[in-house]
């Protein structure tokens, strides 16, 4: 079987390298998820210095979420249960969002008009992260 994650296929890289690359999801606008690029299931399955440059990263990126798209809390989630490639969803909630106050793996509650304008800043942003 082909590893769906190995394989970067209709993705909206933001920036990639032999690390990790980071992409912006179209599911939700503002969504990101930091993917690693070889198999690894576990954060502690990094080394140190992986470790530390991931969180760091994460923590970067979440800086950029908040200053550009203004939302009422970040979702991290760290799940990958089938695919072996330690990943983090980065996710903009908003307090009328479709699934606050749950998970957005819940069921939606209602509608909800995400801010769409600021996208392009919150690529470049993170771009400038790298
Ligand atoms: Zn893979």
């Amino acid at each position: 079987m082909t590893c769906p994650l190995c394989i970067s296929r209709n993705e909206n890289i933001i920036y990639k390298d032999s690390f990790l690359r980071v992409i912006l999801v179209d599911e939700i606008p503002g969504y990101i998820r930091i993917i690693t690029q070889r198999h690894i299931k576990e954060l502690s399955d990094l080394n140190d210095e992986e470790a530390i440059k991931i969180t760091l990263i994460i923590k970067k990126i979440e800086k950029v979420m908040i200053e550009v798209l203004n939302p009422d809390k970040i979702n991290i989630a760290s799940l990958g249960n089938i695919v072996p490639h330690l990943h983090f969803h980065l996710i903009p909630r908003y307090k009328n969002d479709p699934w606050w106050p749950e998970a957005t793996f819940c069921e939606k509650k209602r509608e909800f008009n995400y801010p769409t304008s600021n996208l392009e800043e919150l690529k470049q942003r993170i771009k400038d992260i790298f």
